[in-house]
């Protein structure tokens, strides 16, 4: 049996029906897996593919999918099911069709995206593992976030950069930078559920001009690390960010915090693609350890 029968059979017993899909439709886009729509006269689903041994990232991603639909903010594609077959593992969501925004779109965003992050746990971290990229998120529960950052965040990137052979000097300033979290993150933020990797490529918007976001790394954390990696890959626009601010208004000391939060990301490229990546992370330590003069 295809791996395409094999999920049309799922698809089948999930939703009770008699799916019977046409050829897969290769979509282009996706970063980290192979996407398709399948879809019949009746029904059209978005499919995930990668390596067997992925499966529990795309179990990871329903979860996330799940609890960001569950925030009843931002629209997020439903998942429907995961599995494995033929040596590959996969995930199936609701087909939603993407298009561009407006102005008052993106301001509409801003706004859900506001909403979502008024969801809130009792500590930070989130019910399982999951993925940033194609690398592992340790996401353990955690009442204090200084410590969460320290460990989960920050040094795990850097316990991965030293295991793949990245430099003294990044080293030497990623232990200064550990010690100086606390003095870095001293503003006492409220555990909120983040989509965790909401950069440009992640948020789109549907045929009614609703946003949607998909690909999450979810976890319960400070809101201002979403809203640093909103601004990382060329930022959401003005309209985006002032129905933000108008809903729930960033803290004082954000600037300093966004360089902070959107190291962990530009570890991870440089961890996962090297290159520039590499000095543009060493260049964020040293702006960060020069504001505290350290
Ligand atoms: P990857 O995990 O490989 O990064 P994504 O989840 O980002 O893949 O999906 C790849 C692209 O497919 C996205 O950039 C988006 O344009 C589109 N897409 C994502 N989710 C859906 C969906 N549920 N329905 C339709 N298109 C989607």
């Amino acid at each position: 049996m295809s791996i395409w029968q094999h999920i049309a059979n799922h698809i089948s017993a999930e939703t009770g029906t008699d799916f019977c899909p046409g050829e897969p439709h290769s979509l282009g886009g996706g970063c980290i897996n192979t996407a398709v729509q399948l879809s019949d006269q009746d029904q059209c689903w978005f499919v995930k593919l990668n390596q067997a041994a992925r499966l529990s990232m795309f179990e990871a991603e329903a979860l996330g999918l799940r609890d960001l639909a569950g925030a009843n903010a931002i629209r997020v594609p439903l998942p429907l099911c995961t599995g494995t077959a033929q040596g590959q593992s996969y995930i199936v969501m609701e087909y939603i069709s993407l298009g561009a925004g407006s102005r008052s779109a993106a301001a509409r965003a801003g706004e859900q995206l506001a909403q979502q992050h008024r969801q809130q746990a009792e500590a930070f971290g989130w019910q399982c593992d999951n993925t940033i990229g194609s690398t592992r998120q340790p996401n353990h529960w955690c009442p204090d976030w200084i410590t969460f950052w320290r460990e989960q965040r920050l040094g795990f990137q850097l316990a991965e950069a030293a295991g793949n052979g990245l430099g003294n000097h990044l080293q030497q300033l990623g232990e200064k930078l550990l010690q100086a979290c606390p003095a870095l993150l001293d503003h006492q933020p409220q555990p909120s559920l983040l989509h965790g990797d909401l950069w440009g490529g992640n948020l789109g918007y549907d045929e009614q001009g609703q946003p949607v976001i998909y690909d999450p790394a979810t976890y319960y954390g400070d809101r201002e690390a979403e809203i640093a990696m909103t601004e990382l890959f060329g930022g959401f626009g003005a309209d985006f960010y002032a129905a933000y601010n108008n809903a729930w208004p960033l803290d004082a000391g954000y600037a300093t915090r966004k360089t902070l939060y959107n190291l962990y990301h530009i570890l991870n490229h440089a961890n996962m693609f090297g290159g520039g990546y590499v000095g543009q992370a060493q260049r964020m330590m040293e702006q960060l350890l020069g504001e505290l003069r350290l």
